[in-house]
């Protein structure tokens, strides 16, 4: 058995799209006809009031960051166990991280320790939060096409930042999409996403001339990935479809390690949708995940851990005394997240299980 971890899906229309960005419009710089079908699909599909594609989550995260002003000083909460980007969009800003913990039952940021951390120097949450005033970001990079009580993820916060990153659903290799929800943000975002620039108010025929007239950067991708990623957003319906078949075959299988008390399982709340972005198992120690890991590959199976504990990096402690995030270093040692995508089939997640059944048969 070769079962990768990761294999980023194509539809078989990417190519076909790339040759009439290049081909038929002829325009294949940024914000072309490609950019805005992609723009269009997020703004309809789950009501976004603004979306700007970029060439990467993290770009939109940084983007989030000079939107909101954020300043040498300022405090910016979010979990700790997150990727790098999270927390460099902010840092890159001169803000404090301020880290909270992840909840018992799951990796995720525990909202009830969010509120112990707020200071009249928080300036935004990377997450979650309403109460005091605060700016809100998610960073909803593997969030696409997932609902909280009804409401897409990305149409909650001031802000949200999406990824296309190989590893994501819906892919393009790298890539991202801003959203917008707060009508005050658009107009200095295009600015932001333009270099600065009035260039898209210019081209809308709004201004007369287009020049510098704030910070920005080249945030926008060229149109050849946006139409990459088209193809991808077409499908969205049958790739998400399958997606949760396997997560469910994987949820069905594993079941009964999880009522013997051997590992656990993901835990989907009563008020959120399933997106299938990944499936994953907490093992009960460190040692049963290494030995796990190793099980799995001497039978060809590639299964990874997930995020390291930001709070106890070393860029993080060179700077800072790190606080006790209990909750978060469990996650980091102990889950473990399987092979999951498009293309992988039944039998094979079937082997999967079968494999993971046996190693805790042998132990
Ligand atoms: C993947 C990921 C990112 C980074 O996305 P890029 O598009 O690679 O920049 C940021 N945050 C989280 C939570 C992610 O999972």
């Amino acid at each position: 058995m070769n079962v990768p971890f990761n294999k980023p899906y194509l539809t078989g229309k990417e190519a076909h799209y790339i040759y009439e960005a290049v081909y038929t419009y002829g325009h294949i710089s940024g914000n072309g006809a490609f950019t805005k079908r992609v723009q269009n699909f997020f703004e309809e599909k789950y009501g976004f009031r603004k979306t700007l594609m970029t060439t990467s989550c993290t770009d939109a995260l940084e983007m989030s960051a000079m939107l909101l002003n954020i300043q040498a000083g300022d405090e910016v909460i979010m979990p700790s166990f997150t990727f790098v980007s999270t927390a460099n969009a902010f840092v890159r800003q001169g803000a404090h991280i301020v880290f909270a913990d992840s909840r018992t039952d799951h990796p995720g940021m525990d909202e009830q320790k969010i509120e112990a951390l707020i200071t009249p120097k928080t300036k935004a949450i990377v997450e979650l939060a309403r109460k005091y005033n605060i700016y809100v970001v998610e960073d909803a990079a593997q969030a696409i096409d997932s609902y909280y009580k009804g409401r897409p993820l990305g149409g909650i916060g001031h802000l949200a930042a999406f990824s296309f990153h190989e590893t994501k659903n819906i892919q393009s290799g790298e890539g991202g999409l801003l959203v917008i929800n707060e009508e005050k943000f658009i107009h200095r975002a295009e600015i932001i996403w333009e270099k600065g620039t009035n260039r898209a108010a210019f081209f809308r025929g709004e201004v007369n001339k287009y020049g510098w007239v704030d910070v920005g950067s080249s945030f926008l991708p060229s149109d050849i990935l946006a139409a990459f990623l088209y193809a991808q957003l077409e499908n969205i319906e049958d790739i998400q479809h399958k997606r949760l078949q396997i997560w469910n075959q994987y949820y069905a299988g594993l079941l009964p390690l999880e009522e013997k008390g051997i590992c656990k399982l993901p835990k989907i709340p009563e008020y959120a949708s399933n997106n299938a972005h990944m499936f994953y198992l907490i093992c009960n120690s460190l040692d049963k995940r290494t030995r796990l890991i190793k099980h799995l590959k001497e039978n060809g199976i590639y299964a990874v851990f997930h995020y390291l504990s930001l709070h106890k990096s070393d860029y993080y402690l060179s700077k800072h005394y790190g606080r006790q995030l209990p909750l978060s270093d469990l996650f980091e040692e102990t889950l473990l997240r399987l092979p999951m995508y498009y293309e992988l089939t039944p039998i094979d997640t079937d082997s999967i299980i079968e494999c993971i059944i046996q190693f805790y048969k042998k132990l």
